[in-house]
């Protein structure tokens, strides 16, 4: 049997730490109220979060009104409850922000040297983001927004307690397994004549895999499955379905509400180009559209088989170019290939298994901050009409694509340079080649700033 970690749930009244013991308990045992001082000795149950199993403990419930309690009976409680844990969840209200209680109790679980998780609760639809600055001028590295009551912010909650050591109850692999089990959405791309179709087949016919065109989502595509490396893809036809039905012998056309409907299918795009006649007009409608629904890329260079001379001399030209097409998809994975004698396929697939797992990549907040803190050391924030632009912090609040917020005292007058200089910083620091960043700017002022006196 394995030993179960175990949590205490430590924080001021009324934060909400019952709540959340509720939920990870998943029976009414704590009793709730809403209104502070419902006296309640610690209690102990077995939680669960996922597959994730552990000990909680729930500090809940001390009485504020007794004057001495801060020093007396709930620090006590605290302490005793910290020191049979191995992990602390300390909770603060994300909408009345950091009190000098907070504080308090900030020191009070620095001091045990265990690892903390501030969970920044009543945070539904992005609420209490606001103070998120002063919850992280606590100093904790791992802070995570959750509402317990809405049940938001749980998955960032199970990401951080992985990270953390806290495991499955079966053993661990599986829930990796399951994860790689799904199958990946491919949807080929490319102008008429880049060789889809000869790819598609290529593709089919070395994997030998095929079950049969099944029904697929819309009755203009269809999903065919074929494994690789025991990966299983879906690959989206649509060009190809479109051709033997209506289209063929026409020119094929594309237009921008297929192309849209296609990339709804995919998680990644390969946007393949006749390496001959790469970089037309057509080829960077595509790659924009791609980047604007958020889709991981992966540009094939088809027909490589055609090219002559200095190959290197080639990519490079093709790297500056691109880079000046479609300054979006600077950093995409560039594979050549020739669909029609069946090279450089297995190199396409790696690129896209790549893709998925950069798409789906998720970054440790306090990994994110401390790289924020080298780069506005390195590259000092502008001053902006006699401010000091500030860039506070930075989370990441969703994958597919990755996606942040970026917190600083200028939204509105936020230099594209330098939001440009770190999203590249991201990019290369996290290795998020191939992917579309997402980057939201919001400022989150002093309420009490604009109160002040001109100095
Ligand atoms: P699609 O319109 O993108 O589906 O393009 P097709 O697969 O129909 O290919 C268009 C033409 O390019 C066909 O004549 C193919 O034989 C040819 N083709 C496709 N891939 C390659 C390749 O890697 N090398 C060469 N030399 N020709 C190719």
């Amino acid at each position: 049997m394995q030993v179960l970690p175990t949590i205490a749930i430590i924080g001021r009244p009324n934060v909400g730490k019952s709540t959340l013991f509720n939920r990870l308990v998943g029976k009414k045992l704590a009793l709730v109220d809403d209104q502070p001082g419902v006296t309640r000795d610690r209690r102990y149950a077995d939680g669960r979060l996922s597959d994730l199993r552990f000990r909680v403990i729930d500090t809940a419930g001390m009485d504020e009104a007794e004057a001495d309690m801060l020093e007396s009976r709930m620090l006590l409680q605290t302490r005793a409850a910290m020191a049979e844990a191995d992990i602390l969840f300390f909770m603060v209200d994300g909408r009345i922000g950091v009190t000098p209680m907070d504080e308090h109790f900030a020191q009070e679980a620095r001091a045990s040297n265990k690892p903390v998780v501030v969970l920044v609760n009543k945070a539904e639809g992005n609420a209490g983001l606001a103070f998120l600055g002063d919850v992280y001028a606590l100093g904790f590295e791992r802070v995570v927004a959750i509402s317990a009551e809405h049940n938001e912010g749980m998955a960032d909650l199970f990401d951080t307690m992985v990270e953390l050591g806290v495991e499955a109850e079966a053993t661990g692999d599986d829930a990796q397994e399951f994860a790689d089990d799904k199958p990946i959405n491919l949807v080929i791309m490319g102008r008429p004549n880049a060789g889809k179709s000869t790819l598609i087949n290529a593709l089919l016919g070395e994997e030998r895999l095929l079950t049969g065109p099944e029904a697929g989502i819309t009755r203009d595509s269809i999903a065919v499955p074929f494994d690789y490396k025991g990966q299983r893809f879906q690959l989206f036809d649509t060009a190809g379905m479109r051709k033997r039905t209506n289209m063929r012998g026409k020119l094929e056309k594309l237009s921008v509400s297929d192309t849209i409907r296609a990339l709804n299918f995919a998680e990644v795009v390969l946007l393949l180009m006749d390496a001959t006649i790469a970089l037309e007009k057509q080829d960077a409608v595509l790659g924009a559209l791609i980047e604007r629904e958020g889709r991981s890329v992966v540009i094939g260079l088809n027909k490589w088989d055609l090219v002559e001379g200095d190959k290197k001399a080639y990519l490079e030209d093709f790297e500056h170019y691109l880079s000046k097409q479609l300054p979006q998809l600077s950093g995409v994975h560039v594979v050549t290939l020739s669909a029609l004698k069946g090279q450089g396929l297995e190199k396409v697939l790696d690129a896209v298994l790549s893709a998925r797992q950069v798409w789906n990549k998720k970054i440790p907040t306090a990994e994110l901050n401390r790289w924020l803190e080298g780069v506005i050391a390195h590259h000092t924030p502008p001053m902006i009409r006699g401010r000091r632009l500030k860039v506070k912090y930075m989370t990441q609040t969703k994958a597919r694509p990755p996606t942040f917020q970026l917190f600083t005292n200028m939204d509105k007058e936020f230099p594209d340079a330098y939001l440009r200089y770190i999203v590249n910083g991201i990019r290369q620091t996290f290795d998020l080649a191939g992917t579309p960043i997402r980057v939201t700017i919001k400022a989150s002022n002093n309420p009490f700033a604009k109160y002040a006196k001109k100095r």
